[in-house]
């Protein structure tokens, strides 16, 4: 791979952020969100509960949710302009229909959005939306749920956002993956439910990519939604699990706009997968002084030096988890001292998953501790080592077929 081809891969429509497209377009826009809210609000809400009276009750302060909406409207990479637009979308949350499914998974991205101690505003905006089905949470089993789920999609018909959850098993034995009575397939079950859906959103790597269930040998032939459904827009938000802060993203940017947010040629919205875990980690200005771990438990590991010798993959990994972090924003992986396993990427489990460095990265440390003297040597690096994960959505791209540019409802 030489360097043109890597500056050309860098340089793609896909792998760019524009964060400003000038006033025109935001004023439009902001014209166009005021409308649908407008128009939302005439609905019925669907789920009679207040955001108002849940903060409350949980303890959230408005200013606390204030700061939420500007820490959201910067994230969705609109201007503080559209902050009121943000809140007032948070609180029509409920007047769209959630389907949630689960096929071949561990439920860790349900459990993502709904363990928590204290809540914070993510979660609490999750709740309020309006969830016709989802497995984890209902009381309803066999028989009832399978008549709850049928009821739902009838009912909002064209409507629903339906958000999967785990891989689909389409090799040889995929009929041991079954729900229901009828002995209905995972595959069969995901394209009837998808069939009555406004959007697609997979969460969790297993449902973008496969995941887990598709590490070699892929015994059960598991892929992700995109290599089933064809005929829908899809969001991608992968991650294991995904970040709820993402999944309140897609949703919000959905009721805001009634469009599906700009994707990246792997169909995950650009404002959260739009930059590397290295772009934004803490720990850089260590790898670019060439400061790094050399073995667990050292001088660099108590001085939270750089983890790439220790098999960090945050060069190659597209997401928000150094900005947005995990469990309340208290902590994530490299924060806590182990570098990135790249597990918001297609086939993570099988390239990135080792403490080991890429092997052809080509990373060196600054011969002299300073990145002065040997930018170029980084940036030849880093360029290498960026290039793979840009390979990756380039190839999965061109298998796909899929389109980079949000799509209308
Ligand atoms: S290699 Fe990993 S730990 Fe080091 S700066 Fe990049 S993302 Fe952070
Ligand atoms: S730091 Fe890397 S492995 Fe950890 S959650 Fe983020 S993308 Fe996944």
């Amino acid at each position: 791979m030489n360097r043109e081809h890597l500056r050309s891969l860098f340089t793609a429509k896909s792998a760019k952020v524009d964060t400003n497209r000038g006033e025109a377009y935001y004023a439009k826009l902001y014209d166009q969100c005021k409308a649908r809210l407008e128009q939302l609000k005439k609905i019925e809400p669907l789920r009679k509960i207040s955001i108002k009276e849940i903060l409350e009750d949980e303890g959230v302060s408005r200013r606390d949710f204030l700061k939420w909406v500007s820490a959201t409207t910067a994230m969705l990479m609109l201007p503080s302009s559209f902050a009121p637009l943000v809140a007032e979308a948070a609180e029509l949350m409920n007047r769209i229909p959630v389907i949630w499914i689960e096929l071949q998974d561990c439920a860790g991205n349900s459990e993502a959005f709904i363990r928590s101690d204290g809540p914070k505003v993510d979660e609490i905006i999750l709740e309020i939306i309006s969830l016709e089905f989802q497995e984890t949470l209902m009381a309803a089993a066999g028989h009832q749920a399978e008549a709850q789920l049928d009821d739902a999609m009838e009912h909002f018909k064209g409507k629903y956002l339906l958000f999967v959850e785990g891989a689909i098993p389409v090799g040889p034995g995929r009929e041991w993956c079954t729900i229901g009575a009828s002995g209905e397939t995972f595959e069969e079950h995901l394209k009837r439910v998808a069939n009555d859906a406004a959007a697609i959103v997979a969460v969790g790597t297993c449902a973008t990519f496969g995941g887990v269930p598709a590490a070699a040998p892929n015994p059960t032939g598991a892929v992700g939604v995109m290599d089933v459904v064809n005929d829908k827009p899809i969001i991608n938000i992968p991650a294991c699990p995904a970040n709820p802060a993402n999944m309140v993203g897609v949703i919000l940017h959905y009721v805001l706009t009634g469009q599906i947010p700009e994707l990246d040629s792997l169909l995950r919205p650009k404002f959260a997968f739009g930059y590397r875990i290295h772009d934004n980690c803490e720990r850089r200005a260590h790898f670019d002084a060439g400061e790094f771990v050399e073995e667990w438990g050292d001088e660099g590991a108590k001085n939270n030096f750089c983890l790439y010798k220790m098999g960090c993959k945050g060069p190659m990994t597209f997401n928000n988890c150094s900005i947005v972090r995990y469990n309340e924003s208290v902590n994530w992986p490299i924060g806590s001292g182990h570098g990135c396993i790249g597990c918001s990427e297609p086939g993570f489990w099988d390239k990135y998953a080792y403490e080991r460095p890429m092997a052809d990265a080509n990373i060196k440390m600054a011969p002299n501790g300073g990145v002065e003297k040997s930018v170029d040597q980084f940036g030849l690096g880093l360029l290498t080592a960026a290039g793979v994960g840009i390979a990756i959505h380039a190839a999965a791209s061109a298998i796909a077929g899929k389109k980079s540019e949000g799509d209308k409802e």
